[in-house]
């Protein structure tokens, strides 16, 4: 069992997203960290907390970059907030490792970013990095478009059910896939479960997920651990 994206030490092994501030300290051995500049601090002079985002994102206990991303509803004016993205977007292939992705009501200014940056990839004839939106509420339509374009997903407590069921079809085949486990096929994408900033323990999403797709626990646990696939 693995909770992806998480604000506070789980029980069990953990994505916890920690201020850039607080990276360095010690934390217990399964807790593995993301560090990234959220949208929500990204300001004028953001450069200054990049750069810290930079050093950390070296480190072996820093297994993604985020949670990062673009947000039209909260947070300074949109164009800054790409800038700041689009550096750790960079950052991201610079150093191998996923981006864990905030996104609220500005999903074609990041698939922008992401076209910016498989041309990039292209060019230099590599795999873009994965790119996981997490706590996704949005419907299975837009789940669909999304994992045309290569993004996985991460859902908490709340989501769309039926979009769970669609991502959950899509990515049966994936649990026999080599190659890091990524699906080649881009419309393929296997999925994470997480608690975010809640207090819920990441069991009982994991309970709330098995009912809602009718699998046992120990299946999910399989198909959801990104030590699996993202972070072999
Ligand atoms: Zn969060």
């Amino acid at each position: 069992m693995f909770n992806f994206h998480t604000h506070h030490i789980d029980e069990v092994p953990c994505l916890l997203n920690v201020d850039v501030q607080h990276w360095q300290e010690s934390f217990p051995s399964h807790v593995a960290l993301s560090v990234g500049l959220h949208p929500w601090n990204v300001s004028a002079g953001w450069q200054e907390t990049f750069s810290l985002v930079r050093a950390a994102a070296l480190d072996e206990r820093v297994w993604a970059i985020g949670e990062c991303g673009l947000d039209k509803v909260r947070g300074e004016a949109l164009s800054l907030q790409i800038e700041a993205f689009r550096a750790q977007a960079l950052l991201a292939e610079e150093v191998h490792k996923p981006l864990v992705l905030h996104c609220v009501k500005a999903y074609d200014e990041l698939l922008e970013v992401r076209r910016e940056v498989v041309l990039m990839c292209k060019q230099r004839s590599c795999c873009p990095q994965p790119w996981v939106l997490h706590g996704f509420r949005g419907g299975p339509e837009q789940a669909k478009q999304m994992m045309a374009k290569g993004f996985m997903f991460s859902f908490g407590h709340h989501y769309h059910v039926e979009t769970l069921r669609y991502v959950f079809s899509s990515s049966v085949g994936t649990e026999r896939l080599g190659n890091k486990g990524i699906p080649k096929d881009s419309t393929v994408s296997p999925f994470f479960l997480e608690t975010d900033d809640s207090r819920l323990s990441v069991r009982q999403i994991y309970d709330q997920v098995a009912r809602h797709l009718d699998v046992d626990v120990a299946r999910l646990e399989h198909l959801c651990d990104p030590r699996q696939t993202i972070f072999r």
